[in-house]
């Protein structure tokens, strides 16, 4: 198959089993300029699904570094709220969401970390009203991905840029399903043995799972009436989506008072331009008390300090080792794949879905519950091959989940 055949497919696959945009529905996507042609071709399906407007938002990374070079200081306190409650009024008119992403890995790795920690909470924080109806699944949602020149740069430094854009396509393709005779079908099928897998977690109701693993050995609460998620989801306006393409991950909701012992990263995590690598932690009482990391330290000590919650898990993701993503042996420098080639935690935002009835509660309600809250949520690695999990019951017996990184039950 051709490069444009195949980007047509992946095109067509986002629309309908990513976002599963309905006639009569309008769309909301935000992409970088070098995806022009993907979001051209989406732009097509979707009105040919029966979208009633598209409106795509562009990101420009040259754009944002001129900013980090040349803006005043007081930019950096700033962020389009504007832009963001126009988002938000649109979802809550019921558009649905779409997100490319194509960021370079390291596009802020030389500028000043205050500023970039200054204009990520700023971001953060007016971006917080257009993700709470993300984070709650008030509207159907994706986020997919597309090959740019310098996140292919990053992933595959060896190679000319040509042969690198190329080859992160590829993956991009392989991994999303999109080269399979039919994506569509092949979706639906992974996301029906994501569901078992989901039900089977949801039949045990473990009150916590105990992770062990080279520099990892802590306990994790889940919290009472998690729910574990994967593969599609139903979101409150009656439409099933799959919020990301690719996706191999169950996850559910850790307590965020709950959380205790020690983890170390397993990937290098990129984090708003910057990367973070050989992260280690220690959690207190579901708070993280220690933090340290070989690379990128201030950046992560930020990070976790933009508010109380940030300190705290919102999200637990269990990801065999073996899958695909896992296999294909690419580190992405993309949390969007990095994520599911291996088990995860986040720290910051839960997902309200990820609780039973956690939807209609409210703030209170749900942090009664154990969900955490936050600005931000921010996965990262800490899966491999080594990593065993036990899943443990109320009454404290415990029962392997996950052996060498694979499924055990
Ligand atoms: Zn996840
Ligand atoms: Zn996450």
């Amino acid at each position: 198959m051709t490069h444009s055949d195949l980007l047509d497919r992946y095109a067509q696959l986002i629309v309908r089993s990513g976002v599963n945009i309905k006639p009569g529905q309008e769309l909301v996507m935000t992409a970088p300029v070098d995806a022009i042609p993907l979001v051209r071709l989406i732009t097509e399906h979707a009105y040919k699904a029966g979208a009633s407007l598209v409106t795509t938002l562009y990101g420009d990374d040259s754009a944002t570094l001129a900013r980090f070079k040349h803006a005043p200081d007081a930019s950096f306190d700033k962020a389009t709220g504007w832009l963001f409650d126009g988002m938000a009024n649109a979802f809550k008119a019921g558009a649905a969401r779409l997100a490319i992403i194509g960021d370079d890995p390291s596009l802020l790795a030389g500028q000043d970390t205050d500023k970039v920690a200054r204009a990520n909470r700023a971001r953060s924080k007016a971006y917080r009203p257009a993700l709470e109806l993300i984070t709650s699944f008030s509207v159907n949602w994706s986020l997919a991905a597309a090959a740019t020149p310098a996140w292919a740069r990053s992933v595959f430094p060896d190679k000319k840029p040509e042969a690198a854009l190329d080859a992160l396509w590829q993956a991009i393709f392989s991994c999303s399903r999109a080269d399979t005779p039919d994506p569509v079908a092949a979706w639906a099928e992974h996301s029906r043995n994501l569901r078992q897998r989901t039900d089977f977690l949801n039949a045990r109701r473990y009150s916590a799972l105990k992770y062990k693993g080279p520099g990892t050995d802590f306990t994790l609460g889940l919290v009472d009436g998690h729910v574990w998620k994967g593969g599609g989801s139903l979101a409150q306006n009656g439409v099933t989506c799959n919020p990301n393409i690719p996706t191999e991950e169950v996850f559910t909701m850790p307590h965020k008072d709950r959380v205790d012992g020690t983890v170390s990263a397993t990937k290098p995590l990129s984090y708003q331009g910057t990367f973070i690598d050989g992260i280690r932690v220690r959690f207190e009482k579901g708070r993280i008390v220690e933090a340290h990391a070989d690379k990128g330290g201030d950046v992560f000590a930020n990070m976790i300090g933009t508010d109380e919650g940030a300190a705290r898990l919102g999200e637990v993701a269990l990801v065999p080792h073996s899958s695909p993503i896992a296999k294909s042996g690419i580190v992405f420098n993309n949390t969007l794949f990095d994520e599911n080639a291996a088990s995860h935690i986040a720290v910051g935002q839960s997902y309200s879905d990820t609780v039973a009835n956690g939807t209609s509660l409210g703030k209170e309600a749900l942090a009664k519950a154990g969900a955490n809250q936050s600005l931000i949520h921010v996965d990262w690695m800490i899966g491999s091959a080594a990593l065993d999990i036990d899943g443990v019951h109320a009454d404290g017996t415990a029962e392997p989940l996950m052996r060498k990184g694979e499924w055990a039950a």
